[in-house]
């Protein structure tokens, strides 16, 4: 039987490999890095002893039951919970914006309703179907804290205006009437004990797959496959004939310190004169170890260039017109589909990438049980 190629082993490789080897396909994997699991990648410092996120905080969350369970398998998750904190002109505050933050930031001691009336009041009501970022931001929580929390923050993580972003940006972050910080609204979360990487090692721990690493994979490649997951960039798969996809990529400011750096795992800075936007000081991911060293990654953003790791897809209408023109060349393509974050230029978070992941496997495994042809697919693009 012809085999399958898998190309990149971040999670969207990973777990489809994973499924189709369970089912009896024989699956070469290729990524051009030397090591596993993408962006999750995960390894411990020689020096200090703590379990870092190569590419930045990764913080598995999910409501998703059979996303979790299916984790689960591969290592044992600890708890973990995300609480950032934001430092602005010199203050700490606790986002998401949640009860404590609106009475520290405007010195008051509202109850849940009262602080709810009070942002209405704040709120520019006079825009209705806020159009960006910004206007989505001046509606729901007024100038006051979008000037506060978001407008430096996001000029320096995006590298425009927010007037300029789309207001799904600010919709990923909840206000909350109550004192729960946690970052996050899913019902499941918490840290792998071994890492990312021990999860994808798992993975693809299989008689059936064969993973070559520092291997770039091309479409001159193709022809020894019977289909090909491809989960790499969709504009670098047609040579980037229709022009480069932007991205914005981050520079990791590493450095390391005795005892304890800044008490907290993520620290976000919001003043648009400070050059960083975060510090994530890495071993309070593992709170169940302990360490007398530490290490930070002070986290900088700027325009991905050639040689950069794309990191967040820009996706606004310029680029969106360029992937369209893409999405039109991977639907003459045969027998390869398009996922992930890069293959569908979309920021994914983990627990995404594996549903999708799942799913697509599920859906080529009923086309194969069902004889009919798998036809040439991008996995839920624009
Ligand atoms: P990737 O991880 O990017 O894997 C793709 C792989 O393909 C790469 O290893 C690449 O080397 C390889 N590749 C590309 N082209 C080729 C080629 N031609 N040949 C061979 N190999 C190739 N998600 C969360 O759930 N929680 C978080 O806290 C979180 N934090 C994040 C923080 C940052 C800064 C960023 C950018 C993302 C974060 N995410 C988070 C999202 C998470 O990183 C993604 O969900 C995940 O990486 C997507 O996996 P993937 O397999 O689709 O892509
Ligand atoms: N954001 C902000 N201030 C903050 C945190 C987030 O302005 O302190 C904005 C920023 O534009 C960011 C967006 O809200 O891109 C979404 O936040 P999230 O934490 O989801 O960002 P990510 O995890 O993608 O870096």
């Amino acid at each position: 039987m012809q085999k399958i190629a898998i190309v990149g082993a971040g999670f969207s490789g990973a777990v489809i490999a994973h499924q189709l080897a369970r089912a009896g396909y024989v699956l070469d994997v290729f990524d051009s890095r030397p090591h596993l699991a993408g962006n999750c990648h995960s390894e411990r410092d020689a020096e200090t002893g703590v379990m870092v996120h190569v590419y930045g905080p990764h913080i598995f969350h999910t409501s998703n039951e059979r996303v979790w369970q299916f984790v689960n398998q591969f290592d044992q998750f600890m708890p973990f919970v995300n609480r950032v904190k934001a430092v602005v002109k010199e203050k700490v505050f606790t986002l998401p914006i949640n009860l404590l933050t609106i009475n520290q930031f405007f010195g008051k001691a509202f109850s849940p309703s009262e602080a709810r009336q009070f942002l209405e009041s704040i709120g520019d009501s006079s825009i209705t179907a806020p159009k960006n970022f910004e206007e989505q931001a001046l509606r729901f929580v007024g100038k006051d804290l979008y000037d506060a929390f978001f407008k430096g923050y996001t000029m320096k993580q995006w590298g425009m205006h927010p007037s300029e972003l789309t207001a799904s940006i600010l919709k990923r972050l909840p206000v909350r009437f109550n004192y729960d910080d946690n970052y996050y609204n899913s019902a499941f979360q918490g840290m792998p004990k071994n890492g990312y990487t021990y999860i994808v090692e798992r993975l693809l721990d299989h008689p059936n797959i064969h993973v070559m690493l520092n291997t770039k994979f091309d479409r001159s490649m193709a022809a020894d496959f019977q289909h090909i997951f491809y989960s790499g960039p969709i504009d670098g798969w047609f040579g980037f004939s229709e022009g480069r996809l932007g991205y914005r990529t981050l520079d990791f400011e590493t450095s390391r310190h005795d005892g304890d750096f800044q008490g907290n795992a993520v620290i976000n800075y919001c003043d648009a004169d400070i050059p960083w936007t975060r510090i994530s000081e890495h071993k309070h991911f593992s709170p169940w170890e302990s360490h007398e060293k530490t290490l930070i990654f002070k986290e900088y953003s700027r325009f991905c260039g050639e040689n950069d790791v794309p990191y967040y897809p820009i996706r606004l209408a310029q680029e969106k017109s360029l992937l369209a023109r893409y999405i039109d060349l991977a639907q003459q393509e045969r027998d390869i589909t398009f996922v992930g974050r890069l293959g569908t230029y979309r920021y994914l978070d983990m627990h995404v990438t594996i549903q999708e992941a799942l799913e697509t496997a599920d859906s080529f495994l009923a086309a194969r049980a069902a004889g009919t042809m798998v036809p040439p697919f991008i996995v839920n693009p624009l």
